[in-house]
Formats: C-alpha cells, sequence, structure tokens
C-alpha cells in the first residue's frame, strides 16, 4: 500500500498533465486553425484583370476577386504588374 502522499503526487502528476495537455492543444488548434472559408460566390466580384510577371513574361487573367481591386498574385517570388483591365 503506497503512502498516502505519494498517491497525492501521482494525482497531481495526472492533474498537471491533463491540464497542460488541453492546454497544449487548445493553443495547437488556436494556430492551425483553418482559414476562414471564401466568401460565397455572390460576395465575389467579377474581374477581367491581367497581370504579368516581369520576370519570366507570364501572364494571368484574374476574373473573380473578393474585390474590385484584388492585391496582385505572385509569380517568380514578386508581385505580378496589373496589365490595363480588358474590357471585352
Ligand atoms: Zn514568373
Amino acid at each position: 500500500m503506497p503512502a498516502f502522499s505519494t498517491i497525492m503526487w501521482v494525482l497531481g502528476a495526472v492533474v498537471l498533465f491533463f491540464v497542460l495537455w488541453f492546454v497544449g492543444t487548445g493553443m495547437l488548434r488556436s494556430m492551425t486553425t483553418p482559414l476562414p472559408p471564401p466568401p460565397p460566390e455572390g460576395e465575389l466580384r467579377k474581374v477581367n484583370v491581367r497581370y504579368r510577371c516581369s520576370i519570366c513574361g507570364s501572364e494571368v487573367r484574374m476574373t473573380l476577386a473578393t474585390d474590385e481591386d484584388p492585391p496582385p498574385p505572385r509569380h517568380c517570388g514578386d508581385e505580378m504588374d496589373m496589365v490595363a483591365p480588358l474590357y471585352d
């Protein structure tokens, strides 16, 4: 029969373990919270903008964005240059 103080130590360790575990997983969860889902399609703006990569010359066309003046996409590690909007 272990001494009463030994039992208290073990109980304390178990409680501490669970406290740390909950705090740890809570922090982990808050850090890995997924990005909010994109807004429904109706809230997206239809845009028609072309961007050109100043490094490799690739061009992309953006047709849907969260606002009418979206931040330029990145290519080759740099922001792409906006080419005049298309009106077609
Ligand atoms: Zn590029």
